[in-house]
């Protein structure tokens, strides 16, 4: 499979990527994203509201010449928080991020949630940042199909991607669908349900078919419904072990067990309580 996935604008995205969610700025991000860089990984899922922006520019940037890599062969997403929503806060919260990761540009940029009577104006302004070609793709996270129909009701631009919770116990069949059909990329975060779900039974018994572990097989099932996919782990040794997907096919079988297992349960915020 191609390691990277067209957005609706035409610029690649890789399938796979890190997630650093809780991961301390300072040595601890910037050990993780080495880390991952040397392993294979172009992709770096971070946002303002993680507070390690500046610790994963610096690791991007030691990375790459460390890895002979140049900016475009990497993928860096962040995102706009809440608190920061409406049209001139979000403009202001962008530079902030832009400067704090200090990578020149910043490649997709998301509306991390859908702050309600705010974020068709936090669009517009990333409407204007993409015009001005500060970000390479904009898209949207925990947006459900409501919130995407209005904002595409007003929207110029398509988001690229919307970034959302996605697990063997929440599948988002439905969404997955109805974004597919407007032409946004689906990005899963929290891929391993936090890891909570790695010693699920099912789980075990399909990766040891395999010789792969349970999060391979959970990230393997990403790539092969079609969803980008970030898990996170700020230790050396996971972090290779999720790359290591790319050598195995899941069973078209096996594919609709893992489906089967859905109970659409959340372990993290529902998008429509989320209390703003
Ligand atoms: P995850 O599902 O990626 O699970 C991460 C946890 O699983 C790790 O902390 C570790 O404890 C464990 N783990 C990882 N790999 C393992 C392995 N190979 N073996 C055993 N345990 C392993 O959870 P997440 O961090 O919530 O989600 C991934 C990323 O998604 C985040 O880091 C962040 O970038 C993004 N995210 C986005 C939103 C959003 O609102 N847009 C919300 C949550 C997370």
């Amino acid at each position: 499979m191609q390691d990277t996935v067209t957005l609706n604008n035409g610029v690649e995205m890789p399938w796979f990527g890190l997630g650093v969610y809780q991961a301390k700025e300072g040595q601890e991000v910037i050990q993780a994203v080495k880390a991952a860089i040397r392993t294979g990984y172009r992709s770096i899922d971070t946002a303002a509201l993680y507070r390690n922006e500046e610790g994963v520019g610096q690791a991007v940037k030691e990375a790459m010449e460390e890895n002979g890599l140049t900016r475009d062969q990497l993928f860096i997403t962040s995102k706009v928080w809440n608190s920061d929503q409406g049209y001139e806060s979000t403009l202001q919260a962008f530079e902030t991020s832009l400067s704090k990761l200090n990578l020149g540009y910043i490649d997709l940029f998301l509306v991390h949630w859908p702050v309600k009577g705010k974020y068709k104006d936090t669009w517009r302004a990333l409407e204007k940042i993409y015009a001005e070609g500060k970000v390479r793709a904009i898209g949207v996270s925990n947006f459900q199909i409501h919130h995407l129909e209005d904002l595409l009701a007003d929207a110029k631009v398509v988001p690229a991607v919307n970034q959302v919770e996605l697990h063997p116990h929440l599948t988002q069949k439905e969404l997955l669908q109805y974004c597919r059909s407007k032409g946004i990329e689906t990005e899963a975060w929290s891929p391993l349900g936090q890891g909570q779900l790695l010693d699920h039974e099912t789980l075990k018994e399909i990766a040891a078919k395999y010789g792969k572990t349970a999060a391979q097989v959970i990230l393997r099932w990403d790539l092969q419904v079609g969803v980008v996919t970030i898990p996170k782990s700020v230790r050396a040794e996971r972090i290779a072990e999720n790359a290591d997907i790319f050598d195995f096919a899941l069973s078209e079988e096996d594919i609709r067990e893992i489906d089967r297992l859905n109970q659409n349960k959340r372990f993290g915020a529902d998008p429509d309580n989320f209390g703003f």
